[in-house]
């Protein structure tokens, strides 16, 4: 059989192997985990040089994951036990097993993978580090399964996505992305950390109404009366925002959660549907949110 080139080739390849095994074993498809296949499905597939090895290793939360060879050519792939989220390791696992099948031959070094490479999702270094990303998000998440369970998704809050974060074995933050990525809904999600913006992501269509954020330069202030700024004592979890909290001219609606890891804050912002005109001023734009993070494009 002729083998894939590219990380989705992959993706679809392990994705049909992961179902069709599944339903000959009758066994539930999801969660998807990949300690369980990843060491069969190389062995078939690449009897020469197959993953053998999956361990825990106590990177000091320096890395998330490695891939690595020995010199009997075969592959490991290590995860950070610093921290106890299964999702989180399973997502993991699943980048280290895309590295293995799109990108071994490429860089012939071991792949270490740290969490901003990871986990920002737009880093420079990071096209190979954004294509294993998609990998893991394609097969743990596959778009048949997902376009299902987030079908009434019309103005979804954090706690919305909990029971898919353990349909998918994954983490909350990798469901958000994941539905980011493919809704028609305008809406960011927004990772904090002590009250300042460490990372964001924007949907496509919320992008092209012209609500963005500027590349990193300074370090910026959750907002003021956010519910990101709060902190968990308060006991909100979702408010309806009046223009003028996240974004000058449209209200917004914010739902959080806290310390998902380590003192993170996640914010999922929903703007209304469409955007107010795009540039009513010329002269006056940018105005929004202009020194947060881009995402390269
Ligand atoms: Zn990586």
């Amino acid at each position: 059989m002729k083998m894939p080139t590219t990380w989705n080739g992959w993706a679809t390849r392990v994705s049909l192997y992961v179902r069709e095994g599944k339903k000959l074993l009758g066994e539930p498809r999801f969660p998807i985990k990949i300690a369980e296949i990843a060491r069969d499905y190389t062995r078939n597939v690449f009897p020469g040089d197959p993953i053998t090895h999956i361990e825990g290793k106590n990177f000091n939360g320096k890395f998330e994951g490695a891939l690595v060879p020995n010199e009997a050519r075969e592959w490991a792939i290590f995860y950070d036990t610093g921290h106890t989220s299964k999702g989180r390791i399973n997502f993991t696992l699943a980048h280290e097993l895309g590295h293995y099948l799109a990108h071994r031959h490429l860089s012939g070094e071991p792949f270490y993978c740290s969490r901003r490479d990871m986990w920002e999702w737009d880093s420079a270094y990071a096209r190979m580090e954004a294509e294993a990303n998609g990998f893991a998000s394609l097969i743990l998440m596959p778009p048949d399964d997902f376009r299902e369970q987030t079908r009434d998704f019309r103005s979804p809050t954090l706690a919305s996505f909990e029971p898919l974060r353990n349909r998918y074995e994954v983490s909350l933050t990798a469901v958000v992305l994941n539905w980011l990525k493919t809704t028609s809904r305008r809406a960011m999600l927004v990772v904090s950390n002590s009250g300042f913006i460490d990372w964001s992501w924007g949907s496509e269509p919320l992008f092209k109404s012209g609500v963005f954020f500027r590349a990193k330069q300074v370090t910026i202030a959750v907002p003021d009366r956010s519910l990101a700024v709060f902190g968990p004592s308060q006991n909100v979890f979702e408010i309806q925002h009046p223009a003028g909290v996240w974004n000058e001219r449209e209200p917004v609606f914010e739902s959080v959660v806290f310390s998902e890891y380590h003192d993170m804050t996640l914010s999922l912002l929903i703007f209304p549907s469409t955007g107010p005109d795009r540039w009513p001023d010329r002269e006056a734009e940018p105005e929004l949110l202009d020194t947060f993070d881009a995402f390269r494009r």
